[in-house]
């Protein structure tokens, strides 16, 4: 006991068995993930029902104490951040995949499955998810959904709001909206859903969920191409887009000072195309046949090379290249590998807006912080940029000029976005409360005050 308070586990040994509970001073030796404070809370629950997290909610609230949600920790904003007077909610025992309906094409399962579980179960019906990011074996159905997450496939299948037909949550005290939908079409009253899709758990905990699912393609055939500037680039997405139609799987940019840099590391020596100051891009394509998707790739890159839109480029003739590929891409923590850290920015800008906005960077960034660098890539399909800053772990933690510089420069682009696809959380709440307008901020204000008046989830993530 802790004066009149029950300690925090007691206050839920009556709910969850003794191995649901971890204490805190087990919980510190976990990994914390991609957030460094997600094991500093004062108990961590793993309930495996949906009862079990309902019952948990309802004693928290009678209590007044707080809840974290956590999925995969692979978040990128602080939104799994914890103190000791919290309690981590972990969905790591709700992991099970409870239907795959291939006629009706959708897959139900709880909120801890993996992004990467869910498409196995899938491809055993010849299904595929629409969902793919390159955290899939960490990220969890509920975190996908807590975050409205993107990914490789954007482009294809939509956001994970596209892709959910249906979840269970439960609200602060307690109940269980439990809206397990399996269709296309359901236009009964407000879409309550939507609620939690990019909520970041504030608004309540999502425990199991229904996806879309789609036809596995038969074939997908990878080309890596360089692009003499960003124009070039955005031709050859429209291009793709004409002769790929829907067979257009991904499209995804690597400025010069990425590709450098990541094949520095992953391939040097062996690099499908050397680096240089091109615009690498992937661009990715399905088809009936391995043959029709190369055959199709072919034809964009050579179409795409008589109008000069790309300088050079190479399609992955295996699997293992494909890899390759995808690996100088998709494994960006090499980027904390020179200095120890690197600060990620997730921005949207307008495709005409873009190379204005990168050349305003550059120039900001020598002209304040000449020592520094930046690497830019990301889903050029979908407008999204990652542009990432290395430095030391010290200068991680003084971050704030940098932000400042970042999110001022980014301010003066017309109808851009500083969180594309990663969310608020910790990180970000100051330029939420500072960019939304009055009435915007109003709203959220009344549907966190309506779903969670005594504050108790996910207390001081997105909104301030
Ligand atoms: C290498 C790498 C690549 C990435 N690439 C992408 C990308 O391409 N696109 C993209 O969008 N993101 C990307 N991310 C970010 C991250 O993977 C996503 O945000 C993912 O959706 C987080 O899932 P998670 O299970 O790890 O959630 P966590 O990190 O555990 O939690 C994230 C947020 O969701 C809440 N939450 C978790 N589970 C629940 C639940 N069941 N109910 C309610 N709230 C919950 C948490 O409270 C928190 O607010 C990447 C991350 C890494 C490390």
């Amino acid at each position: 006991m802790c004066g009149n308070r029950p300690s925090m586990h007691k206050l839920f040994s009556d709910i969850c068995p003794d191995d649901c509970i971890v204490t805190s001073d087990r919980l510190r030796d976990l990994d914390p993930g991609y957030c460094d404070t997600s094991r500093k809370a004062g108990v961590m629950l793993r309930p495996d029902t949906t009862d079990m997290v309902a019952a948990i909610c309802a004693r928290a609230n009678q209590h007044g104490t707080p809840l974290v949600p956590q999925g995969g920790l692979t978040g990128l904003v602080d939104a799994t951040a914890t103190a000791p007077d919290q309690v981590a909610l972990s969905l790591e025992r709700m992991t099970r995949i409870l239907r795959v309906d291939p006629l009706q094409r959708v897959i139900v399962a709880e909120a801890g499955a993996t992004i990467a579980e869910l498409d196995r179960a899938a491809a055993e019906h010849g299904l595929t998810t629409g969902i793919d990011i390159p955290s899939r074996d960490t990220a969890t159905l509920g975190g996908v959904i807590a975050t409205n997450a993107g990914g490789v496939r954007v482009i294809r299948y939509g956001m994970t709001r596209d892709n959910v037909l249906g979840l269970t949550a439960v609200l602060a005290d307690g109940s269980v909206i439990e809206d397990m939908n399996t269709l296309p079409k359901d236009n009964t009253g407000y879409d309550l859903k939507q609620l939690f899709i990019g909520a970041e758990g504030t608004l309540g905990v999502v425990t199991a969920a229904v996806l879309r699912l789609f036809p596995r393609p038969a074939a997908k055939a990878s080309a890596l191409l360089a692009c003499p500037d960003l124009a070039s680039a955005q031709a050859v997405l429209g291009l793709a887009q004409i002769l790929a139609g829907g067979n257009l799987l991904s499209f995804e940019a690597m400025w010069p000072e990425f590709y450098h840099l990541m094949t520095g590391y992953q391939c040097k020596g062996r690099e499908p195309l050397p680096p240089s100051d091109a615009l690498h891009l992937i661009v990715e394509v399905t088809g009936q046949t391995q043959d029709a998707a190369e055959a199709l790739l072919l034809a964009i890159f050579e179409t795409a090379a008589e109008k000069d839109l790309v300088q050079d480029g190479v399609i992955a003739k295996s699997d293992a290249e494909r890899a390759v590929i995808w690996a100088i891409r998709e494994d960006s923590d090499l980027m904390m590998r020179p200095l120890g850290a690197m600060l990620s920015y997730d921005i949207s800008i307008e495709a005409a807006r873009i190379d204005d906005f990168i050349a305003c960077w550059t120039k900001a960034q020598a002209q304040h912080f000449p020592d520094v660098h930046s690497y830019v890539f990301g889903h050029l399909g979908d407008c999204n940029l990652h542009l990432c800053v290395g430095l030391t772990p010290d200068a991680k933690r003084n971050r704030g000029p940098i932000d400042d510089l970042l999110y001022a420069t980014l301010a003066d682009t017309p109808g851009a976005s500083f969180s594309a696809e990663h969310g608020i959380g910790l990180q970000k709440r100051a330029r939420l409360a500072a960019s939304k307008p009055a009435a915007t901020l109003t709203l959220m204000h009344q549907l966190k005050q309506t779903l969670d008046p005594k504050g108790i989830m996910n207390p001081g993530k997105v909104l301030i």
